[in-house]
């Protein structure tokens, strides 16, 4: 025998918890709508379905996309804030890029661009990064308003067009696992998303009232076998919410917290494709704040990026032994102008000023012309960012190293994979 059937009554209030539950869960999906940058950009992790719903709904206006590094030299404690003078420079730069496409707007929708661009500066006039490295924010009047904090650095960018450019922060989440965190105690438990550093709460379940059983006077095991039954229910509700969640929030990975013996009793109830994914077990000490045991997250997420990029890594000699490897930053540069590379590994920390057409996508460590147009190639502080950004658009599969960056040191920083056989000019 499996179990007993429960009450007539209790039966009826359990299945009504769990369509609760799936209601609540399915309510809290709806696109969440921001009336200000500030909230938009305080409101925790976005998920690729959400980026993905960004990308597909269609604007009245044009919509302005913003990526923002946030270099220490761009901190430094000044009226203006550095990264600010940056903004106007990037907003002066495509402005003038695309003159023609402002000039087929309407009047109205001018405005509107007009009023996304003085708010997006009234926005960075008083914004405080405190420990993000970079923004994205996306705009367009009230039908779009977004923007999240990166802990990851991205090439400066300001785009004005009909849609908004996602390609960088999607590379940047896609590179970034998603972690479904649920907390466990055994009267409650929260379920929470923790991406790029941020947070977002998903749902907090407490256990089913225990009640009293039902008469005084019944043998002691009896009793104890009622508390069982209700932590039972309650270690099977939080694994069917956490099954739910990690599907429709595109986890990839599952960390559980809490004291270690009601941890290791919920494996049994943990669905497999969970269990399969399980990052860590943190077991907090009484007391410790969230972002105490966050930060055994972020430690094991480490151990594990690192992990992935040495055998990504280990590869390179084999591709170095068939002639299929460019390795240093002027290497690299050709194959990915020629559209050859299939692969691009980078340290996170590489930084060298060059030149760039941003048009054709041509990068170049000396001032001069682009091949393509003759125009005169632009200076950037750091051609590392736009070389990962150019790759990116170009289809190439980029890894950024950060946690092993040693490894690279023989291939002077940067390594690009180029394609098997490079076709006759
Ligand atoms: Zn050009």
């Amino acid at each position: 025998m499996i179990g007993t059937f429960e009450s007539a009554a209790e039966r009826v209030r359990r299945l009504g918890d769990i369509h609760q539950a799936g209601l609540r869960f399915r309510k809290m999906r709806v696109r969440r709508i921001f009336r200000t940058l500030e909230t938009a950009m305080s409101a925790g992790p976005m998920s690729l379905r959400e980026l993905r719903q960004i990308v597909q709904q269609d604007y009245e206006a044009p919509v302005v996309s913003l990526y923002l590094n946030f270099s220490p030299d761009r901190l430094v404690r000044a009226d203006r804030p550095v990264f600010l003078s940056v903004f106007e420079s990037l907003q002066h730069t495509e402005l003038e890029r695309r003159t023609e496409y402002l000039q087929s707007l309407t009047r109205s929708q001018r405005m509107r661009l007009q009023d996304d661009v003085a708010e997006i500066r009234l926005f960075l006039e008083t914004y405080r990064p405190e420990g993000a490295r970079s923004i994205a924010l996306f705009k367009s009047g009230d039908q779009l308003v977004r923007g999240l904090p990166l802990t990851v650095r991205s090439a400066d960018s300001l785009t004005i067009d009909p849609d908004p450019y996602v390609e960088p922060l999607e590379a940047i989440m896609e590179a970034n696992r998603r972690v479904l965190t649920i907390e466990l105690s055994k009267d409650a438990a929260t379920v929470s998303v923790y991406h790029l550093g941020l947070e977002q709460i998903i749902d907090t379940v407490k256990a089913p009232a225990e009640g009293q059983p039902a008469q005084s006077g019944r043998p002691k095991d009896e009793v104890q076998r009622h508390f069982q039954t209700h932590l039972h229910w309650h270690l099977e509700s939080v694994a069917r919410l956490a099954t739910r969640a990690f599907r429709e929030r595109d986890c990839e990975l599952v960390a559980l917290v809490g004291e270690a013996p009601l941890l290791d009793a919920f494996d049994d109830f943990l669905h497999k494709s969970l269990k399969d994914k399980l990052l860590i077990k943190v077991n907090p000490s009484p007391g410790a704040t969230r972002a105490q045991w966050r930060r055994e997250i972020d430690a094991a997420l480490d151990r594990l990026r690192g992990q992935e990029e040495a055998a990504a890594l280990g590869e390179l000699g084999r591709y170095r032994a068939h002639g299929r490897l460019a390795a240093g930053l002027e290497a690299v540069l050709e194959p990915v102008n020629l559209l050859l590379a299939r692969q691009l590994y980078i340290r996170s920390d590489l930084q060298r000023p060059g030149w760039i057409c941003r048009d054709h996508h041509y990068l170049s460590l000396q001032p001069g012309r682009c091949v393509f147009d003759g125009t005169e190639l632009a200076p950037v502080d750091n051609l590392a960012d736009e070389l990962i950004e150019v790759a990116r658009l170009h289809g190439v599969d980029v890894m950024v190293i950060s946690k092993r960056a040693e490894l690279l040191d023989p291939f002077g920083g940067v390594a690009a994979v180029t394609l098997p056989v490079a076709p006759s000019p």
